[in-house]
This record gives C-alpha cells, sequence and structure tokens, in this order.
C-alpha cells in the first residue's frame, strides 16, 4: 500500500486484499486447505508456498491480511503471526539460534517469558544471562561470542519500568545480535521499536491488538529476509501458526486500536494521578507521570503512558500490605480480578500472590514486587467510574 498513508489510515484499509465478491469487510477463510485444477498446478504452488495459498499451516488468505496490516503498522517489512505471543517467542528464537547460543535479556520479563528462556531453552543448550535493562554496561558486559539475540520488553510488567531501545539496540547491532522488542503493553499505536532500532518486534495480540479479550494470537514484524528466510519455514513446519478465525478477530481489532489506545492511555494518566493524591497510596507507577523514574525515555519513544499503572498501598508489615491491597481488590464491583491487559474492561491484579507468587520472595524484593503492590490495566469505562471503583476499599 501506498508509503505516504499515515497509521490511521493504514490500520482500517492495509492488508485487505478482496475476493471476486468484491466483500467490503474481510473475508474469513476458515478452510484447512486449498485445491489446484491440475497435478502441475499442484506441484508449482507447493514449491513456491510462499507465493501461493496450498495449505493453512503454511498460509491463508485471512492470516496474510493481518500480517501485511500489522507489519505497515509497525514499519515493517513482514510479519508472520502466530497462535499467541508466546508461540511468537518460541519461533524468534528457534528462528535465530542455535544449541550452544546465548541471548542477552532484560531481568523484568512476562513470568511465561522467563520460564521459557531459563526452564526450555536452557534443555536445548541455548543460555541466557539477565541484566537490568537501564544498565547499559551490564548489556555490554554480558555479550560473549556466542551472543545471538538481545531481548527486552518495555514498558515492563508489573512496575511499568521502562528501557531505552535506542541505546539498547546499538549494543545489540555492535554484537552483531538481533534485537527483539516485545512491544504487547504498547501496541504501534504507543510504541514504534523499529524504527527505534529493534530489529523485531514481537506481539502478544492477545492483548491491544485483539483489545476485547477475545482470543489468542501472537507475531513477529521485521525485515523481509529474517521474517520470511528464518521464522516463516519454522513456523510453516513446526505450526505454531494463528488461525484464520483468530487472524480475522485481530485484523478488525487493529482498526480500532489507535482510538482505544489513545483512550486507555488518557484515562490511566487520570487514574494515575487520582491515586497519586490518595492519602492510602504510597507510590503510583505510571510512564505518564513526571515522577515516573524513566519519564523522559517514555516521553521519547512512547506517544503516551500505555494502559497499564501499578501503585503500593499502604501498610508496616507485608501482612498488613497484603490486607490493604487484597481490600481494593475486594472492594471493587467494576474491576475484573484477572490478569489480562489491554482490555476494553479494566483489569485488577495482586502480582505478588498470582501472577508473580512462583518466583522466590527474595527474586519478588529484588524485582520489586511488594505485597503492597496492584497492578492495573485501564479499560475503556467511564474513568469516573474506574475511580471511584478502585477507591471502594482504600477508604480506611
Ligand atoms: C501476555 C504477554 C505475553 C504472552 O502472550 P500470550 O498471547 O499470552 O501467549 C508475552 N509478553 C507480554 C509482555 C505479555 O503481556
Amino acid at each position: 500500500m501506498d508509503d505516504s498513508l499515515n497509521f490511521d489510515t493504514l490500520a482500517v484499509r492495509s492488508g485487505t486484499v478482496r475476493t471476486d465478491y468484491n466483500e467490503h469487510s474481510e473475508a474469513l477463510f476458515l478452510t484447512s486447505s486449498f485445491c489446484f485444477n491440475s497435478a502441475a498446478e499442484a506441484a508449482e504452488r507447493f514449491k513456491h508456498s510462499e507465493d501461493y495459498y496450498t495449505y493453512s499451516r503454511f498460509t491463508n488468505p485471512t492470516v496474510t491480511m493481518f500480517q501485511e496490516r500489522l507489519a505497515a503498522l509497525e514499519g515493517g517489512e513482514a510479519c508472520i503471526a502466530t497462535a499467541s505471543g508466546m508461540s511468537a517467542i518460541l519461533s524468534v528464537v528457534m528462528a535465530a539460534t542455535q544449541a550452544g547460543d546465548h541471548i542477552v535479556s532484560s531481568r523484568a520479563l512476562f513470568g511465561s517469558t522467563l520460564g521459557m528462556f531459563s526452564q526450555i531453552f536452557g534443555r536445548f543448550g541455548i543460555t541466557t544471562t539477565y541484566v537490568d535493562p537501564n544498565d547499559l554496561d551490564a548489556w555490554r558486559a554480558a555479550v560473549r561470542p556466542e551472543t545471538k539475540l538481545f531481548f527486552v520488553e518495555t514498558p515492563s510488567n508489573p512496575l511499568t519500568e521502562l528501557c531505552d531501545i535506542e541505546a539498547i539496540g546499538k549494543i545489540s547491532k555492535a554484537a552483531g545480535a538481533l534485537f527483539v522488542v516485545d512491544n504487547s503493553f504498547c501496541s504501534p499505536a504507543v510504541q514504534q521499536p523499529l524504527k527505534l532500532g529493534a530489529d523485531v518486534v514481537m506481539h502478544s495480540a492477545t492483548k491491544l491488538i485483539d483489545g476485547q479479550g477475545r482470543v489468542l494470537g501472537g507475531a513477529l514484524v521485521g525485515s523481509r529476509a529474517f521474517i520470511m528466510e528464518k521464522v516463516f519455514p519454522f513456523v510453516r513446519t513446526a505450526g505454531p501458526t494463528l488461525s484464520a478465525f483468530n487472524a480475522w478477530i485481530l485484523l478488525k481489532g487493529l482498526e480500532t486500536l489507535s482510538l482505544r489506545a489513545e483512550r486507555h492511555s488518557a484515562s490511566a494518566l487520570h487514574v494515575a494521578r487520582w491515586l497519586e493524591a490518595n492519602p492510602c497510596v504510597k507510590r503510583v507507577y505510571y510512564p505518564g507521570l513526571e515522577s515516573h523514574p524513566q519519564y523522559e525515555i517514555a516521553r521519547r519513544q512512547q506517544r503516551s503512558g500505555g494502559s497499564v499503572l501499578a501503585f503500593e498501598v499502604l501498610g508496616d508489615t507485608p501482612e498488613q500490605q497484603r490486607e490493604n491491597a487484597w481490600r481494593v481488590i475486594d472492594g471493587t464491583k467494576l474491576c475484573s480480578i484477572t490478569a489480562n491487559l489491554g482490555d476494553t474492561r479494566t483489569t485488577i491484579t495482586h502480582p505478588a500472590t498470582t501472577t508473580h507468587s512462583r518466583i522466590t520472595a527474595e527474586a519478588r524484593a529484588a524485582a520489586g514486587i511488594t505485597e503492597a503492590l496492584l497492578r492495573v490495566a485501564i479499560g475503556l469505562e467511564d474513568v469516573g467510574d474506574i475511580c471511584t471503583d478502585l477507591g471502594r476499599g482504600l477508604q480506611k
């Protein structure tokens, strides 16, 4: 599509390919395979399976439309969609590394990503060194001759810690590594890592891209050479492919992404300021607040603060902190007590006893996840109603 078109136009128009029926909305191709008119045509199409539709583990027109649209929005040359965010991470590591290789990763990671790097890839001889994402010397010092991949997630979960994509990208380039950025927390409406020096953007499309808590999906966006020559052969063969149905849902999600992201961010900033002014709140973490430790980085690399914030309630002992935090959760009538984020509905979690309960207390303390901490992913409800709801359990 025309390169001069802007984000909001690309979000609703790019990638669309119409059938002979000239349908206006994208067609949903629920078919596992595609037919041929002759044996010779079948042979030809199997030989060039990236250019033709043969079997939906390889390619599917609805999935292609989603891939083209997301690539356009991230400013990348090509995209391969996957069944979930985790299968996107699996695919990028399988595409870029082999036994004996080494990954340098931010230590501020989504729990399952950490589990995959440490417990699964480790078994196949791919080792990972974790570094403080904001300590650039630590990134440099962690590089080894066999380092093949750099991995970050920014902002991180649940403390919304940011790292400088451009600066880490330079270190990765000097190391000859592939720099992968998990952009699930922002989406391309808020942050475009490829423009800041990332080689590959990874998504859990389950989050803001669907945006309505319906389906799982994932994606990798990057150069045509890497995506088509390294990622596509793995996904086509191993089969962590996105289903056509989910691709169709996600295509529709992309059409409203920009509007939703704007509203999520505006409401999250409002709630963050409101929480900061509440005497029962000890501290608020939100990249859109001037008090955020990486506020300057946020201003440089994000269009807005995003939808996720975290805050600590008061309490002298861990027991009191947990009691106060749980009182906020149990006082809500509107917020959903669930771990999804980027959803139309506001969600609230107590990381120490849910998403981060399986790591040791020492590891939790090192990551700054106290019993007092709550994570809220702001939805699209009326922002006044969200504040009222969070405030119920904050009263003494
Ligand atoms: C949810 C999430 C993932 C995993 O995605 P799934 O779609 O659940 O597999 C990875 N990274 C981040 C930052 C996430 O929030």
